[in-house]
């Protein structure tokens, strides 16, 4: 496979070509092809930006209706019949069912400008500057964002100040018997603690890039419980473990906390297509008209791939029940696989978002995603030393794939192993 162009012109600061190292051309469904006619099974789908795998015909129909008709591309964000058909269908499929009430901000199309977005909202609306972000939490890498992104890979480019953030330990950083929401409680409470109060705690309820560190519920309720107590905004990332990852629309739903404002971006258009949203608890939004703008937001195409996506999907109770039936498929591989190696491998993750831990060697999860791949399967690492095999397959399509795909897994870690 000839890459000579992208590795004579494109920047060094090129990422998964590195890891994946093909070009590839077409894609539907779990399967990406590459120039050569080589098929791969999906396990990344885009870092969650195509839960619904690629080109979905029925998704891509809507869309290509919308292309013939001459609907309107581009309108800033100006009233379009795109975006109505949008926001009424959001409201009647997810907010509504839900009993949520927010109001929905359309930032610029990247999940960092929508984390940039609730950040400066959060704090107009307190007069405070902090936020409080997690351990080994991944935001965005834009400054506002980056301030908040844990890892010193991405802190070390920042090349500025990055401020206004304090971290604290996610849920499980010191293990199982120390509670941190507790920990943050004595510390906001404590006139002498050094910390001020902050405008805003920013979660993921499953950490994605950070590899895969789940928040249990009692711990989302009890930090749901100190931000109402004390007027600080909860943000809800769910870039990222939102739009059907966790078998929920939301990450959240299972704990039953109901956020002040959450980052919607990645798989919110349907179809890989741009798009964020800030959904606002209204009496936060405090804005004045334009104090926070930008040239592409609620992009209309992706508008529209965006409702057809919940018409096609959120509607349809069997496509819900059906995420359910496959994180257990692949919980039950990637455990039994555990249960094989049990020196090399821990488990955890929840729906469709995965994580098959090396815990004998940092190494072992980056050259089983390299051996899948070499075997046809694109899986992708993540965590703070990248021991995390992260397991992300397309949250709808058929089993028989799913199967192949876990099948390939497992003999890249017995090839690995054995290695
Ligand atoms: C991907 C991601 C972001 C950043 O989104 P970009 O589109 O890459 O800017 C922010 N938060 C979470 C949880 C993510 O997974």
């Amino acid at each position: 496979m000839d890459l000579s162009v992208f590795s004579s012109m494109e920047s060094e600061v090129r990422s998964y070509v590195r890891a994946f190292p093909t070009v590839f051309d077409t894609a539907r469904g779990s399967t990406i092809t590459d120039e050569a006619g080589r098929d791969y099974i999906d396990f990344f789908c885009g870092a969650g930006a195509v839960n619904y795998g690629h080109n979905h015909p029925a998704i891509k129909k809507d869309v290509l209706e919308y292309l013939a008709s001459d609907g309107i591309q581009h309108a800033l964000d100006m009233a379009t019949s795109a975006k109505r058909t949008f926001l009424e269908t959001f409201s009647e499929v997810i907010l509504a069912p839900r009993g949520y009430a927010y109001k929905v901000q359309f930032t610029g199309p990247t999940g960092a400008n929508v984390v940039e977005a609730a950040f400066k909202l959060a704090r107009l609306a307190t007069g405070r500057t902090g936020v409080i972000a997690f351990t080994h939490g991944y935001h965005g890498l834009s400054m506002g964002a980056l301030a908040a992104t844990a890892n010193s890979w991405f802190r070390d480019a920042a090349g500025a100040h990055l401020g206004d953030v304090v971290f604290h330990p996610y849920d499980g950083y010191y293990g199982d018997d120390i509670d941190t929401v507790k920990m943050l409680e004595k510390l906001i409470e404590d006139p002498s603690s050094g910390l001020d109060l902050p405008a805003a705690v920013i979660v993921e309820t499953v950490q994605g890039e950070g590899g895969v560190n789940v928040a249990s519920a009692e711990w989302l309720r009890a930090l749901r419980e100190l931000c109402t107590k004390h007027g600080i905004v909860l943000i809800a990332d769910e870039i990222q473990i939102g739009v059907g990852r966790s078998g929920d629309f939301f990450g959240f739903e299972e704990s039953g906390i109901v956020p002040d404002m959450v980052t919607l971006s990645k798989s919110i258009s349907g179809y890989g297509f741009p798009l964020s949203l800030l959904l606002i608890n209204p009496e936060l939004d405090v804005w004045k008209p334009a104090m926070h703008t930008g040239t592409f937001r609620g992009n209309t195409v992706a508008l529209v791939s965006a409702t057809s996506a919940l018409n096609n999907f959120w509607r349809d109770p069997e496509f819900v029940a059906g995420i359910a039936r496959r994180s257990e498929l692949v919980r039950a591989r990637i455990d039994s696989i555990a249960a094989r190696y049990p020196e090399h491998f821990a488990t955890r993750g929840r729906g469709l978002l995965q994580g098959l831990v090396g815990i004998s060697d940092n190494e072992l999860a980056g050259r089983i995603s390299r051996k899948s791949f070499e075997l046809g399967v694109i899986v992708e690492v993540s965590g703070a030393h990248d021991e995390v095999l992260k397991l992300m397959p397309a949250l709808l399509g058929d089993e028989e794939t799913l199967v192949r795909g876990l099948d390939v897994i497992e003999s890249a870690v017995d090839a690995v192993l054995a290695a």
